[in-house]
């Protein structure tokens, strides 16, 4: 699907981008952007490319092992950029995406002017990383990482019985998930715009890492304006809580996932946006799946105030104007 959206923009000279992030090493992230490097055809170019490898997790620790993206990125015959935005010159290594520790998280501004503040991972993130490198390489065999698959929820018969104020109460687990917490997540603001992009960070790094931003700004006690939060971890139950979105001034919810293997986006996750997500919240979705049409639901939208957006029939994706 990137490859023909890349392929659309034409002439081989206007596929240069100022920046790709792979956010984390989890399957769902890095098994479509392999193919899509190694497709020379596209002559998709980027003036840099920030992931954290091995190499940048490991220098908190004293380990040494490769793995794929890596080695391309290292191949010297692409020469392709690499953490260039925060690697001193010189360095064997680029150096890594992560929020520093005792200083407010960091703002990157491209050349064109797009400004990129850093929410996640913080140290401890990819210092867990680092340590389960070898196991979370593992589980990214899609046989194991189907053990993680959960069942469906059922079906809802009843609109009147269907109680979103307990499924927004619902417990937060915490997202034990080693990839996860490593995942860079970016506020990206242009103009008077800004969208949170949190890959699936965790919520409590997102949470302490949106006060330390409104704090270095001497917003402290204010609201970080969105235009669009893209739900971290695909809508799941334990990455969007009440917490999170109550640092937030948002009315457009972003969900990207399929459905596929995990059921994704969670029905707690959409009753806390709904309920706490501001005034006539929106939800976007990128697939309309048998799942996530329950919440286009004329009786559900009516009651709660809410509106939706799929993509047109027949098509993949949709264009979300901020
Ligand atoms: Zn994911």
């Amino acid at each position: 699907m990137l490859a023909s959206r890349i392929e659309s923009l034409g002439a081989p000279s206007e596929r240069l981008f100022e920046l790709f992030v792979l956010t984390h090493i989890d399957a769902d992230h890095i098994n479509g952007v392999l193919p899509l490097f190694a497709n020379p055809s596209l002559n998709v170019r980027f003036e840099d490319i920030w992931f954290n490898g091995w190499h940048q997790v490991s220098q908190f620790l004293s380990v040494k092992q490769g793995e794929d993206f890596s080695k391309l990125l290292e191949d010297p015959a692409r020469s392709l950029p690499w953490n260039l935005a925060v690697t001193p010159k010189g360095e064997k290594y680029p150096a890594p995406i992560v929020l520093p520790s005792d200083n407010p998280p960091p703002t990157f501004e491209l050349p064109g002017g797009l400004r990129l503040t850093l929410l996640s991972p913080g140290a401890d993130q990819l210092k867990r990383l680092g340590r389960e490198w070898r196991q979370v390489l593992l589980q990214l065999e899609p046989g194991k990482a189907m053990l993680g698959r959960r069942r469906p929820p059922a079906p809802v018969t009843d609109f009147a019985k269907f109680d979103l104020e307990a499924l927004a109460r619902s417990p937060v687990t915490k997202d034990m998930s080693v990839a996860n917490g490593s995942s860079i997540a970016l506020l990206a603001e242009f103009d008077e715009h800004a969208i949170l992009l949190t890959g699936d960070a965790h919520a409590e790094v997102l949470v302490n890492s949106i006060k330390a931003v409104q704090r270095a700004r001497g917003l402290e006690n204010e609201k970080l304006k969105l235009d669009a939060l893209k739900l971290s971890h695909h809508g799941s139950a334990n990455a969007t809580t009440v917490e999170l979105l109550a640092l937030l001034d948002c009315q457009r919810y972003l969900v990207s996932s399929n459905g596929n293997i995990f059921y994704h986006p969670d029905r707690e996750a959409m009753a806390r946006v709904i309920l706490n997500g501001g005034k006539r919240p929106t939800l976007y979705f990128n697939y309309r799946s048998p799942l996530n049409e329950l919440w286009d639901a004329p009786a559900l939208r009516a009651r709660y105030d809410y509106h939706t957006e799929y993509p047109a029939d027949g098509q993949a994706g949709l264009r979300v104007v901020l």
